[in-house]
């Protein structure tokens, strides 16, 4: 168990009781419930934690991810960028095989923040890979601010992004979160302002 843990380098040690889900109407408690039972794994569907930051999206990542851990199951936690920067490497190094490898491997594999940081064009098509090998296979958590009509965008590419989602979502529980942000809580009105602010912009 020790050394399962160490392998899924989860950022914190949060776990589901942590979750407050009084403080996050946004959340469909019982589809947590019913997650955290972990018989996603057995079918290999995906979760798609999807929300602006602040929600608890990487949170309950982490603590579905410390489940399965805890159940036996071989588990890794990293970032849409830190996957990228580690493909783009492995290819320059020649490692490429050795690296989709070792994403294919874990029963559970979490990518958190896509959308955060614009992945460069090798970095959009080594997460389609790895999603694409994954495939029917294992698992994937994904958590992303940006709202499942604006994925092409975000890529850049739209093709790439249609296949993508298409096999996110073949067989997966999606999970909008769209509360009040957690980590700016004593600062409702500025956030609120701030993101009045941003949505403003955007349109
Ligand atoms: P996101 O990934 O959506 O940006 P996080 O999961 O990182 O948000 O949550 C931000 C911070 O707020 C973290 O410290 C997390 O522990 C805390 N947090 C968020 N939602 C809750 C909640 N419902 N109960 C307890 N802590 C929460
Ligand atoms: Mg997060």
């Amino acid at each position: 168990m020790a050394a399962r843990l160490r392998f899924a380098c989860l950022p914190e040690p949060w776990t589901l009781n942590d979750f407050d889900f009084a403080a996050q109407p946004g959340v469909d408690e019982k589809l947590i419930c019913d997650l955290a039972t972990l018989r996603f794994l057995d079918d290999a569907s995906n979760v798609l934690f999807v929300g602006p930051p602040g929600v608890g999206k990487t949170m309950l990542a982490v603590a579905l991810a410390r489940a399965a851990v805890e159940a036996g199951h071989r588990v890794y936690f990293t970032t849409a960028a830190e996957l990228a920067a580690k493909c783009h490497k492995a290819a320059l190094e020649g490692r490429w095989k050795t690296c989709m490898n070792f994403f294919a491997g874990p029963k559970l594999l979490v990518i958190d923040e896509l959308g955060y940081l614009p992945l460069p064009e090798d970095g959009a098509s080594a997460l389609f890979q790895v999603i694409n090998q994954r495939y029917l296979k294992s698992s994937t958590i994904l958590t992303t601010n940006v709202g499942i009509a604006d994925w092409a965008g975000a890529f850049g590419d739209a093709t790439v992004a249609a296949a993508m989602l298409d096999r996110l979502l073949h067989r997966a529980a999606v999970a909008s979160i769209d509360g009040p942000s957690y980590r700016l809580r004593g600062h409702q009105n500025q956030a609120e302002a701030l993101r009045a602010g941003v949505n403003a912009r955007v349109s």
